[in-house]
This record gives C-alpha cells, structure tokens and sequence, in this order.
C-alpha cells in the first residue's frame, strides 16, 4: 500500500486532535496531563485469514491457561528450575504456594488475557516457483494487566475519519470493528455480579506513575457507563498496605472499610513494582482474601514464559483439550521454544543458539518489554551462563521474522513523523471467568495491533519502542 501522496502537516495535526480529543492517550509530563499515543497514521495491511484465526482460536486458549493454572502439580513441576534462580518468580510462587496451603477462599477468578503475535515470513518451494508466505506465530500470552483495550477500542472510528480525509473512502470496509473494552468491562461487571454483594468495590491497583492511565480509567468509564452502580477504587501497590485490611472471620476483603468484590492488577507484574516487603504483603493479603482477583496468583504464574515454552512441547497441550484439532490449530502458531534448564536438552539448545543467535531471541520471565536478548547478545549471555543454574531464568525462543510495511508514525514527544518500514504484532484479548470445576464465562472479546519501526527488537509502547495501530484485512 502506497500512502505517501495522501500525507501531509495538516493531516497529521488532525489526527494528532483525534487522538488526544477521543482518548487515544497515555500521561503527560505533569501529573494533570495527557498526551497522545504514539500511533500509525494508516492502518497495517493484514491477511484476514490469519487475523480470524487468532480470534478463533483464542477461548480454546484461554480454556487451556484456565486449567493450567488451576494444575498446582505442573506449576511447580515447571516452575521448579526458574524459582530457583529468579527471585521474582520465586516471590510469587511463595505467594502461590502459602494459599494453596492454606485453602484457597475465593475459588472464582477473572482472566484478561492477551495473546500476542506475529506473522513469520518464509519460503515454500511449489513446483519451480518459490513463495513467500506469512504464518501467525504466537509472541506470548498475557495473564496480568493486558493492557491497550480502552485505545484500541477507538481505532475503528479513527482509521474511519483518516481513510476519509485522505482519500481513502474505498478502503473503510476493510477495517474490522473492535470493541475490547466494552468485552473487558463486561467481565470485570460479570466478576463482581458473581462475588454477590452490589455494594462492595471494584480496586484497580496501578503503579505509582502510571504512564498507561488514560487506558486504566477507560475501563473504570467503560464499567460504570454499562453498570453506574459498580464502584471503582484506584490505588498504587505502594500505597495499598495503608487502606486494606483483612477480616480474619470471613476472609472479606476491606478497602477503607469498603468491601472489595474484584481486584484488578494492573501493576504487579514487574519486581520494580514491589519496593519493599509491605507490597508483597499486600500481594498475599489479598490472595487469602475472598476478593476475585485478575489475575489470582497462580493465573499469574501460568502466565509465565517458562509455561508456554512446555505448553508447547509435544503431548502437553493435549493433557488440557480433548479436541485434537484444537490442539493442532494451536501448535501451527507456535515456533521453537526451548528451556535452558541445566540439562541435556537444555545444553543443547544453547550450544544451538550459540552457533547462530541471530535466529533466537533469549526472554527472561519478565513483562512489560524491554527485557529480552537478541542478535550476538544471544551468544554472549549463554555464554556467561555456562553451566551456571541461572541459564534456567530464561527460554530460548526462535524469532519470528514479520513482514515490514511502510507507514507513518507519530510520537507525542516528537512533530516529525517517522517514515518507513514497519513490522506489527496482533494481540487478542479474551476474558474467562472460572472456578475449580467449571468455565462460566469464555468470551474473545476484541483486538490491538501494535507496530514498530523494523529492526527495532522490542515493541512496547510505555518503554517507548512500539507504537498503536489497527489491520486493515485483506
Ligand atoms: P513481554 O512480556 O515483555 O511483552 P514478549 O515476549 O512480548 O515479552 O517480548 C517483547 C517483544 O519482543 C515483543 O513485543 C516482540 O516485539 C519481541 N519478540 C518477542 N518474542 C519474539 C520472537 N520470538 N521473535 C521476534 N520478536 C519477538
Ligand atoms: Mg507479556
Ligand atoms: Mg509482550
């Protein structure tokens, strides 16, 4: 797709004006500001196959990480080697396990899951011709503070108005509908519906700067537009041992003396978020709490790189789903992941990726972006690691190789706009809602599209790297 003849100043400050005016937002430099989101002018072309695949395939996924996380057995079993060289996994699995010793008192929890991919372009020999296909290839999967659906949810509006002022009226009916956030606060509305008491509150937990709250709050909006009776409390995870108590009684959970029905993490996910002992006694207060929480602790966990790297080794994925097809359309997106335990098999793998890192990624049990390890660093951090327990912190990962498209980006903190080309991931959110025996709610509930200039290795768009986007399908 050639955009070039229909940009110029004026069109990007109105988009810019779009943006800021219809909540494509993230914080300003001073605490009562907002600014725009970075995002792509135009929308990135995407194979409407592989997009509807993601979609289809995203409640048997969120089927899988629900039992997972309710498998205590595999959890510890796979997480045995990385908690015993990564504190931070460590710490949540002590969480993990002082409930599961205890007996759990809220056996309902929220999923807001995101599962991310990228298209992977290889070759395949017909006849004489070679071509070059693209296949959907999953990144990860989200279990804590997936987050974008209150931006993206706006794209379909934007992608409309700027298809029209450009000149590009033809292209609208391509461009699918999207409503994440109203899905999302669906569940959040559902959760606190099941908890049972219409007066006890939803508590969002954020961090102490949180650069994602315009995002945050159109949840709480979006929540109260659908159901004006549901209350929200919003408070950092620092701040949190100050206003919570536990009743020892009931297990009921207190916020300022309010019950609290759901809580929904939206920080709590990095080791930086915790600042000293009293947040992770706020972590395991509320664990043993009767509250709902998004994530429980071990949905947490079954968020876990570590988790997905044996999800997809052969045979795992059918302990969970009876259906082999199911089983297969999921294995079709995954590429080589690998665990560098210090085994055989992991030796292994990295004796491969030594010999070529530029074909692996190497990710650490970390979110939020910014953490993993690519191109010669792959050889050089294995290489460190050599024999040492703390290889077991991390998986290997093939990388996937996502097919550039040119466009335009605009970054708040910048008036020149980036052209060139750029590579996309696709998320897709899901929300389920489960106890020990049963799924009472799966829903696939919408989607994100994030790009970035190509040859940048990471995407997230807090950290500064990626920017927001939406397909256009073809
Ligand atoms: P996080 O939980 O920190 O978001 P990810 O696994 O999503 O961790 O990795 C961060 C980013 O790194 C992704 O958004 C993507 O841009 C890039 N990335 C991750 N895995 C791969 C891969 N296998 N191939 C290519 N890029 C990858
Ligand atoms: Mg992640
Ligand atoms: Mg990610």
């Amino acid at each position: 797709m050639d955009w070039s003849t229909s940009i110029n100043d004026t069109v990007f400050d109105k988009a810019r004006m779009w943006a800021l005016i219809n909540g494509i937002t993230c914080k300003g430099p001073t605490s009562t500001s907002l600014r725009h989101a970075p995002f792509l002018l135009f929308p990135s072309i995407f194979p409407a196959n592989s997009f509807n695949k993601a979609l289809q395939i995203q409640s048997t996924i969120g089927e899988v990480i629900h039992k997972v996380s309710r498998d205590s057995e595999f959890l510890l079993e796979v997480l045995k080697s990385t908690i015993e060289v990564d504190d931070f996994t460590r710490k949540l699995y002590e969480v993990y396990k002082i409930v599961l010793n205890e007996g759990v008192a809220q056996e309902i929890s929220l999923g807001i899951l995101r599962t991310d991919y990228m298209l992977n372009k290889h070759n395949s020999n017909i006849g004489v011709s070679q071509t070059t296909e693209e296949e959907l290839k999953m990144i990860e999967i989200n279990t804590i503070a997936s987050s974008f659906a209150g931006l993206a949810s706006q794209f379909p509006d934007f992608r409309r108005y700027i298809l029209n002022i450009t000149g590009h009226t033809n292209l609208i009916p391509q461009i699918p509908d999207n409503a994440p956030l109203k899905g999302i606060a669906e569940g959040l509305i559902a959760a606190w519906s099941l908890y049972g008491n219409p007066s006890a509150v939803i508590l969002m937990v954020v961090e102490d700067i949180p650069n994602n709250i315009a995002d945050q709050m159109h949840h709480e909006f979006a929540v109260k537009k659908l159901k004006p009776e549901v209350d929200f409390v919003i408070c950092s995870l620092s701040k949190l041992h100050q206003y919570i108590k536990l009743s020892h009684s009931n297990k009921n959970l207190y916020f300022e003396g309010v019950e609290v029905s759901v809580v929904y993490y939206r920080a709590g996910y990095e080791p930086d978020h915790y600042s000293c002992d009293s947040d992770w006694e706020s972590r395991l207060l509320i664990e043993r709490s009767n509250a709902i929480k998004c994530p429980s602790i071990n949905l947490h966990l079954a968020g876990t790189k570590k988790v997905q790297q044996e999800l997809a080794r052969p045979g795992v994925l059918e302990r969970y789903l009876q259906d082999a097809n199911m089983v297969k359309e999921i294995q079709e997106t995954f590429v080589g992941i690998y665990s560098l335990d210090l085994t055989e098999e992991g030796d292994l793998a990295a004796a491969m990726a030594i010999k070529n890192p530029e074909r692996y990624v190497l990710k650490p049990q970390r979110e939020g972006g910014g953490n993993n390890v690519y191109g010669k660093d792959v050889a050089s951090t294995l290489l460190k690691l050599c024999c040492l327990k703390e290889r077991a912190a991390y998986i290997l990962m093939e990388l996937i190789k996502a097919p550039a498209r040119n466009n335009v980006m605009l970054r708040p903190e910048s008036d020149k706009p980036i052209v060139g080309p750029m590579v996309s991931e696709l998320g897709v959110y899901g929300v389920t809602i489960g106890n020990k025996e049963s799924i009472m709610l799966n829903r696939t509930v919408g989607h994100l599209l994030r790009s970035k200039l190509q040859g940048t290795d990471e995407g997230g768009i807090v950290a500064g790297f990626g920017a927001l986007d939406s397909p256009l399908l073809y």
